[in-house]
């Protein structure tokens, strides 16, 4: 992993998030977002916005909670990392929007792509819930689509691959490549005004 940390300002992430959502919408409007928090809930925000067409009603955010479990005796790069759940769908709210996510087109946000092991477990989880729901309703015959949204992918080995069969023909959006760095997001930064000139000294504003 490269030393240096990037510095990402908001105006760059606003920017991202504008240009992706284009492609986004192309492929076809999500009826539902779920942000992987806390890093997704400032993207998958402000990408709502910009996926919206005026008139339209506003694309429903359910926010699900994961944290990563580092092996400690086996170190950050161990194959021990394991997701924790510690928040997840409120299937109550969902279906005051519609019934389930049964046949849906999902769009996952997240902020960066590391390991993937994040979003793996997102994808698998979410597939699994639909996939038994659909099997007790009798509904199998319906596709529900699952895309990826990130601001970043870092180039590296991946611990974890995504199933592309658990997409259902959903996308995986990258707003960037970047190389194995550790990137450091505005709203984690102590020192605004300083993220913020570093963040300009590094061009990603
Ligand atoms: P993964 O499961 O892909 O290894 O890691 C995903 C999570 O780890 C991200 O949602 C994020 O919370 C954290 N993470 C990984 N790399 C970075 C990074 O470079 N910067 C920040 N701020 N968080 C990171």
């Amino acid at each position: 992993m490269s030393s240096e940390k990037l510095h990402i300002s908001y105006n760059f992430i606003h920017k991202l998030c504008q240009e992706t959502a284009v492609k986004i919408r192309e492929d076809g409007k999500p009826d539902v977002i779920v942000a992987i928090g806390g890093g997704g809930f400032i993207p998958a925000r402000i990408l709502r916005s910009f996926i919206k067409l005026p008139g339209e009603k506003n694309i429903p955010i359910q926010a699900i909670g994961l944290s990563l479990y580092e092996d400690m005796e086996n170190g950050e790069d161990a194959i021990g990392k394991e997701v924790i759940r510690t928040q997840w769908l409120d299937f109550g709210a969902l279906s005051q929007h519609f019934d389930s996510l049964i046949g849906k087109n999902v769009l996952i946000i997240d902020e960066v792509d590391d390991t993937r092991t994040t979003l793996h477990y997102a994808v698998s989880e979410l597939y699994k819930d639909v996939k038994e729901m659909a099997e007790k309703l009798g509904r199998q015959d319906e596709i529900t689509k699952f895309n990826i949204f990130v601001l970043h992918n870092k180039n590296k080995p991946k611990r974890a691959e995504i199933d592309f069969k658990m997409l259902g023909g959903g996308q995986y959006y990258a707003a960037r490549d970047v190389p194995d760095a550790w990137i450091a997001y505005p709203w984690e930064a102590v020192d605004i005004d300083e993220h913020q000139k570093q963040a300009e000294r590094q061009g990603f504003v």
